[in-house]
């Protein structure tokens, strides 16, 4: 399920000093194989989010065994996701693919009516047999009309690293959002699947400023997603999500630009950036933020001197590679050395990456064989890296984290900096033990 393959990169490898601003960033561009998950993996936490919605990944059996492994192998009576098997016959141009689609939907909705919305997820196979997805949602959801809404997207390999899936299938939802009247006063929507206690965490922390909510996107339920328009504002929970701000911003409504909340920084510029877009009184919001990033300081404080002066490099991954390395650098005196995106989505970090130490080293895609001599002649003291490339480091001396833990665990926000800040210290922690 690691896949690597050539993806024609948007430009060559090599430095690209950027076009419009002097003081952009180096970035090394590179293309070549790929270590990462694929789109698929965002259904084991979107399954979750969304309570009212079932995703049937049309792929092989390669995806329902990522799917069953990556989800822990849950077998409920009644789970929210499935994979519909494309089968040799499928392949071979034997069977109506359209149909055999159709057929498995219907029994599904036959079976589960308490499906409201239907996700039917592309993968490799179904993109290398040019199963067209868009045509079958548009199909069966007029079939199902009002009963079962149909959606499609893509987290098929080729197309997708890891988190777009989430970012794709969040674009897929953006169409469906009610229009907000004319006048409908401002509101904010918050945009990026969290776990459900961060995200009250901070709906509690908006309705203490006076922010008014529009609602979340996912919502818990897409039969209540929440109404939008030009007076609807928006902030990313989630750096990964290009294609959703853009599907926002067609309809209309305006991102709100701020550091992501990572730590007692990042989540402070994030609350700040909502309070000033709504006229929040700035004492007011002093007072209402400073108790929860006090203990956010004084949660992180407790792994600065385990982590302050540690080199650390990300290869490709999560995408939240740039916020975290700003977060450890700026919060816990870290010194990143390398910080590797599968995409840097430019617009959406340039405040990030301008906070990052003048000389470090940012890379876009991955050249795997290349990436990896660097992190031999670097020896950070920490590599945050795919499953797949932790233990041949770990046994070439190098301590690791798991890159896909930290999209696992809550770490957003004041309440969470200090268990962010350990998820880093506790490889450290282990290899110091190690050594006694
Ligand atoms: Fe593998 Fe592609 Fe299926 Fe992902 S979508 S599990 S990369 S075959």
């Amino acid at each position: 399920v690691l896949i690597g393959e050539d993806r024609p990169a948007a430009r060559p490898t090599g430095f690209d000093t950027g076009c419009s601003a002097p003081a952009a960033p180096q970035v090394l561009r590179e293309r070549g194989q790929r270590e990462v998950f694929c789109g698929l993996t965002g259904i084991i936490w979107l399954h979750r989010k969304i309570q009212d919605a079932f995703f049937l990944v049309v792929g092989s059996r390669t995806c329902a065994h990522l799917l069953q492994s990556a989800a822990g192998v849950m077998i409920f009576a009644e789970p929210r996701f499935a994979t519909a098997i494309i089968e040799e016959r499928d392949l071979a141009g034997m069977a109506d693919c359209q149909d055999e689609l159709d057929r498995i939907a219907r029994q599904l909705l036959d079976r589960r009516p308490d499906i409201r919305t239907l996700f039917l997820v592309g993968s490799c196979p179904s993109e290398v047999i040019k199963l067209d997805l868009g045509k079958a949602a548009q199909r069966l959801d007029a079939a199902f009309g009002g009963r079962t809404r149909v959606l499609n997207y893509s987290g098929s390999g080729i197309e997708t690293t890891f988190t777009e899936g989430e970012d794709a299938c969040l674009a897929a939802l953006v169409p469906e959002m009610p229009a907000a009247p004319a006048d409908a006063p401002p509101a904010l929507l918050l945009v990026g699947a969290l776990p459900d206690i961060v995200e009250d965490q901070f709906l509690r922390l908006f309705a203490e400023l006076g922010v008014p909510i529009a609602g979340s996107l996912p919502a818990r339920s897409v039969a209540s997603l929440p109404p939008i328009g030009p007076n609807t504002r928006f902030l990313l929970a989630q750096p990964f999500l290009g294609e959703t701000a853009r599907a926002l911003a067609d309809r209309g409504v305006q991102r709100l630009d701020a550091l992501f909340p990572f730590g007692a920084e990042g989540t402070t510029d994030w609350l700040r950036a909502a309070a000033e877009a709504f006229g929040i009184d700035p004492a007011h919001f002093d007072q209402v933020v400073a108790p929860g990033r006090e203990r956010a300081k004084r949660a992180i404080a407790h792994r600065r001197e385990q982590l302050a002066g540690k080199r650390i490099s990300f290869l490709p991954d999560s995408q939240l590679e740039i916020p975290l390395a700003r977060f450890l650098s700026n919060e816990l005196d870290m010194i990143p050395v390398e910080v590797g995106t599968p995409y840097l989505h430019r617009d959406l970090t340039a405040r990030e990456v301008a906070l990052l130490p003048a000389g470090t080293r940012i890379s876009e895609g991955q050249h795997l064989d290349r990436q990896l001599d660097r992190v031999r002649a670097d020896r950070p003291d920490l590599t945050v890296c795919g499953l797949g490339l932790a233990n041949p480091l770990e046994a070439e001396g190098l301590s690791t984290k798991w890159a896909i833990e930290l999209v696992f665990s809550p770490i957003h926000g004041f309440e969470q900096a200090g268990d962010l800040a350990d998820l880093f210290a506790r490889p450290l922690r282990r290899r110091d033990l190690l050594k006694v």
